[in-house]
C-alpha cells in the first residue's frame, strides 16, 4: 500500500465521511451514498419510457424531444436533503455525484447518443455570485464525465433576476419566467441537439422558458431535458 493510501485511510479513520442523505458513516466501499440510500433511490426510469409524465408536462407548451428526471422527489425525504445541501449549503460536489448517477442511467436510453451538448439552466449572475456556483452546472460536470458529452455554459444566459418561485401561484410563476433567458454565440448551437439540465422539475416553467429561447433563436435545433428530481406541482 502506498504511503498516500495509508494517510488517506488514517484521515478517514479520524474523520469518517457521512452519507449526505441519511447521515450514516460511510463504509470503505461506499461511494458518495451509503449502500442503503443507494438501494432505496426512488428511480423513475423515465429515460426508458416515451410519453412519460415529465414529457407530458411540456405537451402543448414547447417542442421537447425527450424529457426525464432521475428521482421521484418527496418533501422532507432523504433525497431532498441532498438537493438542499447542494443549493444552500455550498456542497457543490453533491451535484457532481448526482450528475454521475444521472449519466449512468441515461447511458441506458436509446436517445442519449443524439445529444451534442449539455446546457445547465443558468442562474442570474447576481445569484450565482452570491451562491458561488451554479448547482446545475455541477450536475452537468458529473454528466460530462460520465457521458463524454461537452457541457457549454456561455451560450444560454439569464438576463432577469426573478424572485424566488416558491411563494408564487402557478400563474404568477409562468408570468415570472417568460423571456428571462437569452442566447449568445448562437452559431454554436445551430442545428444541435441540446440536453438542458436542472436540479428539480416542478411546473417546468423555468426549463420551458430556456427551451423556448433556444428554439426561438435557431431553427433546426432540438431540445432534450433531464433533471435530478421530479416533484409533483
Ligand atoms: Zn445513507
Amino acid at each position: 500500500m502506498a504511503l498516500k493510501d495509508y494517510i488517506r485511510d488514517f484521515i478517514k479513520l479520524i474523520y469518517p465521511d457521512n452519507c449526505p442523505a441519511c447521515g450514516r458513516i460511510l463504509l470503505e466501499n461506499d461511494n458518495f451514498l451509503c449502500t442503503k440510500c443507494r438501494f432505496d433511490l426512488p428511480l423513475t426510469n423515465f429515460h426508458l419510457e416515451k410519453d412519460n409524465i415529465v414529457e407530458q408536462i411540456f405537451w402543448g407548451r414547447t417542442t421537447i424531444e425527450r424529457a426525464t428526471s432521475l428521482l421521484f422527489f418527496q418533501k422532507k425525504s432523504r433525497y431532498q436533503k441532498l438537493i438542499h445541501q447542494l443549493k444552500y449549503k455550498g456542497k457543490k460536489e453533491i451535484g457532481f455525484e448526482l450528475g454521475v448517477l444521472l449519466g449512468s442511467q441515461l447511458k441506458k436510453s436509446d436517445w442519449i447518443k443524439n445529444i451534442d451538448y449539455i446546457i445547465p439552466v443558468p442562474l442570474h449572475p447576481k445569484r450565482q455570485k452570491k451562491r458561488g456556483y451554479n448547482q446545475s452546472e455541477w450536475i452537468g460536470k458529473g454528466l460530462e464525465e460520465q457521458l463524454g458529452i461537452p457541457q457549454i455554459t456561455d451560450c444560454l444566459v439569464r438576463t432577469k433576476h426573478t424572485e424566488t418561485q416558491t411563494k408564487k401561484s402557478k400563474a404568477e410563476r409562468w408570468e415570472n419566467v417568460s423571456s428571462i433567458f437569452t442566447v449568445q454565440n448562437e452559431s454554436f448551437i445551430t442545428n444541435k441537439s441540446i440536453l438542458l439540465i436542472d436540479d428539480v422539475l416542478t411546473t417546468g416553467a423555468t426549463i420551458e422558458s430556456c427551451a423556448q429561447t433556444i428554439l426561438d433563436e435557431k431553427k433546426g435545433g432540438k431540445v432534450y431535458i433531464a433533471t435530478i428530481g421530479y416533484a409533483k406541482a
